[in-house]
């Protein structure tokens, strides 16, 4: 039944005299049926259009929605009723399940088009035609048709499960029935694209297909799964009972191994939910906080779940904020670096300095890496801001003494790109003049994680360079001796943890600091400790063999126009024994220096 009765004065043959240039199909048709018939008034142009399986629209100038047959509904999947008299373009396209923003875009530029000079524009967008008509009455007809291809398929050809256009549908009906109180759930895969980069596509491929069928032999009839993207799937629930025990259950399941393509794959999975109408009434809403919940389940520590909570929305709106800030910052150059010296136990002279990121925000003040490289790494800043700091540090250390290296900090994030990381690395060298054998490059246990053989091949290759590779926070990762026999490492730098715990009563941290030292000295690697404080931590560091300590009881981090005070301190005469009178720099020692000083370091 069609919603808008068509009123008598507007028949296709006035839309055929109207338009010079016709509308192929459609006239042809109508001026058939009106040969037929011998009048017309029975084949509004609804119904032409529909017969013919385009949709149809018509706007009355400035006023919007006149008249949208059922095909016009259809082909842009707005839910149930169709939208009221009056609603304008812009307003009944964003109610177009298939058409996203930048679709939508370019259907109002060419609507916008027929302002203009143009009686009629077309325009293709989502899969479909969309050809504009301005008729003699000053209204404006729009006919869709789709497009050929399987735009209009609601399944996914790699799993067969409905895909993120058929999902979105489904997910408005159901929003829309009375009383419903639909659940919605947001699932991420874990590590997949580890998974892809390693082992293919077509094993990723493969992976995604058992992924499904896991998820399906779950879940009850009713219950609709679909792939909404690349490693993205989603469940729509009529309800909320036992959601939590399933999401539980999902966790788990996806979380056993895959036996695929003769490859065992480990991944988890993350999900968010979204209760209706509690979070939201509307699929927008309700998508975008599932969306939340699921990067809070992400954010901590992957395989699991959580619900949406308000605060949610207040977090998002800081880490937006936070976002806009650091994109501006690498425009406007605000990072800077300050310098922790690392002091050599057997000369008592510094021997190198360690280069740390700071952000000095312009109402915040010195804002700590701890709060802005995981964003940077998760927005893909990290790779910009690496390089700059790589280009910074090999600066200012030329203009130190030839035998004081530099260490920088490197994220995994870079290691992801180890020819970009290679150009970075070679770029600073060459621009500053320092020889590689002068830089030291600090990796996390994490580095070593995802795929070795290529970060194995970019680490021999700075190493060829002649530049120094550390393995920092020795121990805190869940491998590490393994870590050491991947490479030979220049240095192992003992996590300041170790050194805290040098000094508490029954703790095992002495034991621990021993054998990791003498590990690594066996393995002819330079043993550093981290974190060092006090005096009795450092001279227990050097009974046990360790080579260098870093940390507050040398100096905190100091700005680079401090380096030469205090290496004129410490290391009065090149080359010669610490001057007698050359004390620590205490610095501020109740302060303790966080593990995220570091620029890529992660607790
Ligand atoms: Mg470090």
């Amino acid at each position: 039944m069609n919603p808008f009765p068509t009123p008598r004065s507007e028949r296709p043959a006035c839309l055929a005299a109207s338009s010079r240039q016709g509308l192929g199909r459609l006239v042809a048709v109508a001026g058939g049926m009106k040969r037929r018939a011998g009048r017309i008034a029975a084949a509004p142009v609804e119904e032409v259009l529909e017969a013919l399986g385009e949709g149809a629209l018509l706007l009355d100038p400035g006023r919007g929605l006149a008249r949208a047959n059922d095909a016009a509904g259809r082909l842009l999947g707005w839910p149930g009723k169709p939208p009221r008299r009056g609603t304008g373009l812009a307003a009944l396209l964003r109610r177009a399940a298939r058409l996203d923003a930048a679709q939508r875009r370019r259907i109002l530029a060419c609507a916008a088009a027929l302002q203009g000079a143009a009686d009629a524009a077309e325009c293709e967008a989502g899969g479909l035609i969309l050809r504009f008509r301005r008729l003699a009455s000053g209204q404006t007809l729009i006919v869709l048709a789709a497009t050929a291809g399987d735009e209009q398929a609601p399944r996914d050809p790699l799993t067969g499960l409905a895909n993120r256009r058929a999902f979105h549908t489904s997910l408005t009906a159901a929003l829309a029935r009375p009383g419903a109180s639909p659940v919605l759930l947001l699932l991420d895969l874990d590590r997949f694209k580890h998974i892809n980069d390693s082992l293919g596509h077509p094993v990723g491929d493969a992976l995604l297909r058992l992924v499904a069928e896991r998820l399906r032999g779950r879940l009850r009839a009713e219950d609709l799964l679909a792939r909404i993207g690349g490693d993205e799937f989603a469940i729509l629930l009529e309800h909320a009972d036992g959601v939590a025990g399933l999401a539980e259950r999902l966790v788990e399941l996806l979380g056993r191994p895959y036996l695929v393509e003769g490859h065992l794959a480990n991944i988890g999975v993350s999900i968010g939910i979204a209760l209706a109408p509690t979070d939201a009434g509307d699929p927008e809403t309700l998508l975008r906080r599932a969306d939340l919940a699921l990067y809070e389940a992400k954010a901590e520590g992957r395989r699991g779940f959580r619900f949406f909570r308000p605060d949610m929305d207040i977090r998002a709106q800081a880490r937006r904020t936070l976002e806009t800030d650091l994109r501006r910052a690498v425009a406007l150059d605000q990072f800077t670096l300050h310098y922790q010296p690392q002091l050599d136990l057997a000369s008592g002279r510094l021997v190198g300095f360690e280069a740390l990121l700071r952000w000095a925000h312009p109402t915040r003040g010195m804002v700590s890496p701890g709060e802005f490289v995981p964003l940077a790494e998760e927005i893909g800043l990290i790779i910009p801001i690496g390089a700059w700091v790589l280009r910074e540090a090999c600066r200012e250390a030329l203009r130190w003494p030839e035998d004081i290296t530099i260490a920088v900090n490197v994220s995994p994030l870079q290691f992801e790109d180890g020819p970009g990381l290679i150009r970075a690395v070679q770029g600073a060298l060459a621009a500053s003049g320092l020889p590689g054998c002068r830089l030291e490059i600090e990796i996390t246990e994490g580095v070593l994680l995802h795929d070795r053989k290529e970060t194995l091949e970019t680490l021999h290759r700075l190493r060829a360079m002649g530049v120094h590779i550390a393995m920092d926070d020795f121990g805190t990762g869940y491998s590490s001796l393994s870590q050491l026999r991947s490479f030979p490492f220049d240095k192992i730098k003992i996590d300041r943890s170790f050194a805290t715990q040098i000094e508490a009563e029954g703790g095992s941290g002495k034991a621990l600091v021993r054998a990791i030292t003498a590990i690594g000295a066996s393995l002819g690697m330079t043993v550093t400790v981290e974190g060092v404080e006090t005096d009795v931590q450092a001279r227990f560091v050097d009974d046990s063999g360790g080579h260098q300590i870093q940390g507050y009881l040398v100096s905190r981090p100091i700005p680079p126009e401090f380096i030469r005070a205090l290496l004129a301190r410490h290391n009065p005469h090149p080359g010669g024994p610490p001057h007698a009178g050359g004390q620590p720099h205490t610095g501020e020692l109740g302060k303790k220096s966080s593990l995220q000083d570091n620029l890529g370091s992660r607790a």
